[in-house]
């Protein structure tokens, strides 16, 4: 028989001891899903319970890895019930802290990655649905097998989920051609909080009827409901590529080779990253089999990568031809240009290692933000100037997707300092960087989020009003709270 005290709400200690309804609602929750889906053993749970950077940890009392979305919903209709804190959980590569649990031991995290099969690709109609928990890579191979692509692109494909991705709204490397996550997008099925499928599971490219309800749980961060399903837009297949590797002077220079460079390749400039020549410091140090591309070190360096469905002496001619008139122009300084796919790979490798070779180097205070294009190079001085005014010998490690404005401007301790250098500056360093951007007009998320990371932020500068309408968005979607709580709002 069960102890009434057992039955009283754990959100309400005072009314009763909270170990026992834990366990009351753990046993209710294997009896209805199976010790299969449902993990309650601490070491078993304890993987679960960080970050990809290692920089946040926290507690959950079990981990749900349904195999349908009926399963799920039903996970969340019981959560609901108890109000017990649910963690939607994709492939951990976030950087904000988005899917770990906080410091509560009611947590249940859900992972998505049994929910991993793809239903359809339809080359005709250039659409591919899938279960949230298939991994981005594995999409894009497989629309790569239909003559297809599947746009966004990054550096983490191979870990992150589709789910993962829709719900952060991921960005990547390709967003200058095809947007980013939220373009892709055709339709959603979602568990929401209370246990109900919201079913918006559709293929259509036109569908004016009301608010279009699938965009709230993009770029949500699992606060609203938890993505189980996805219908995304498929383009063609861009097989011809070509890549270049630009030494720059300075930001300045990067920015004038970018208009220069959108003018003459239009659609088929693919993407346009930038990184510092301490970035690439970084991933020759740390990175096995990695080689310096140039004789000597420059201040800076653009890839560029064009593409298309087509007809490879011409891409080639037009990328040669743009580099030559950057060279004359004083754009360029030297430039490197894939003649292989082992080449370009290579050539991407020194910017989409940058992440990993600062996981290895350290702590770092990481800085994912959106600028105005044409101020980047007047931000990177006037934020560098007022940094070094306070730590004089800080390292920056400046890349990202410039083509979208978009900066990883992340900050690490002088080259003596103590590791604990970075947990003690960490605020101080982020006021005075995004005050920065702040005054250019630019987001103190450009792609990764807010999660836990920078909730100080988002509510330092993001407009109140904006603010108190997605409250009321969240309240009307889950009133308890209990999805996802602590992350974003
Ligand atoms: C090396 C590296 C490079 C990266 N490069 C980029 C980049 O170029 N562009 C970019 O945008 N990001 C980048 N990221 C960040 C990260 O890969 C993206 O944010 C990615 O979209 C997260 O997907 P995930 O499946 O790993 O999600 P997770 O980290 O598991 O979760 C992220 C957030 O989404 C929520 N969530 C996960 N799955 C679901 C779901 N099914 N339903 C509802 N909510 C869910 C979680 O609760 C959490 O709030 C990079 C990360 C690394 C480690």
């Amino acid at each position: 028989m069960i102890q009434l005290t057992h039955l009283l709400c754990p959100r309400f200690p005072f009314l009763g001891p909270y170990q026992p309804m834990t366990q009351y609602f753990l046993h209710q929750l294997i009896e209805l899903l199976g010790k299969d889906i449902v993990t309650t053993d601490a070491c078993e749970v304890s993987p679960w319970l960080t970050d990809w950077r290692g920089v946040f940890e926290g507690k959950a009392q079990a981990v749900v890895r349904p195999l349908t979305t009926q399963q799920l919903a039903d996970c969340v209709r019981l959560c609901s019930k108890h109000a017990i804190p649910i963690i939607p959980r994709g492939g951990n590569t976030g950087l904000c802290g988005g899917a770990t649990p906080d410091a509560s031991a009611e947590n249940v995290i859900v992972s998505l990655d049994r929910m991993n099969r793809i239903h359809s690709i339809d080359a005709r109609a250039n659409t591919l649905v899938a279960d949230a928990g298939c991994i981005l890579g594995d999409l894009r191979r497989a629309a790569q097998e239909s003559d297809r692509l599947l746009a966004v692109s990054l550096a983490a494909e191979d870990s992150s989920q589709i789910g993962g991705n829709a719900a952060t709204n991921a960005g990547g490397v390709n967003v200058l051609r095809y947007g980013m996550m939220r373009e892709q997008i055709l339709g959603i099925e979602a568990v929401l909080p209370d246990g109900r499928i919201y079913d918006g599971l559709r293929s259509l490219r036109k569908d004016n009827t009301g608010y279009d309800l699938k965009q709230l749980f993009i770029g949500s961060e699992g606060t609203l409901g938890i993505i189980t399903r996805v219908s995304l837009k498929l383009h063609a297949r861009t097989h011809i590529r070509c890549a270049v590797l630009v030494a720059v002077e300075s930001a300045a220079h990067a920015l004038g080779l970018m208009q220069q460079v959108v003018g003459a390749c239009g659609p088929r400039l693919q993407a346009f990253e930038f990184f510092t020549a301490q970035c690439l410091d970084l991933v020759l140090g740390h990175t096995e089999g990695a080689q310096a591309p140039f004789g000597r070190t420059y201040p800076a360096y653009v890839l560029i990568e064009l593409a298309d469905t087509r007809n490879e002496d011409a891409l080639m001619a037009l990328l040669e031809e743009v580099i030559s008139q950057a060279l004359e122009q004083g754009f360029c300084q030297d430039a490197v240009v894939s003649a292989s796919m082992t080449q370009l790979q290579a050539l991407w490798r020194l910017r989409e290692d940058i992440s990993e070779a600062q996981r290895a180097d350290g702590p770092h205070l990481k800085h994912d933000i959106s600028l105005p294009i044409d101020s980047i190079p007047e931000f990177m001085s006037s934020v560098e100037q007022r940094l070094r005014a306070v730590v004089p010998d800080c390292r920056l490690f400046v890349f990202g997707h410039f083509g979208d404005g978009n900066l990883h401007y992340n900050v690490s301790r002088p080259p003596n300092a103590e590791r604990a250098w970075a947990a003690d500056w960490e605020d101080r360093v982020a006021d005075l960087v995004f005050a920065e951007v702040a005054s250019y007009g630019g987001s103190i998320s450009a792609e990764h989020g807010i999660g836990q990371l920078k909730r100080r932020a988002f509510y330092e500068y993001k407009d109140p009003m904006q603010i108190a309408l997605m409250k009321q968005i969240k309240q009307l979607f889950d009133p308890n709270g209990i999805m996802n709580p602590g992350k974003l709002l």
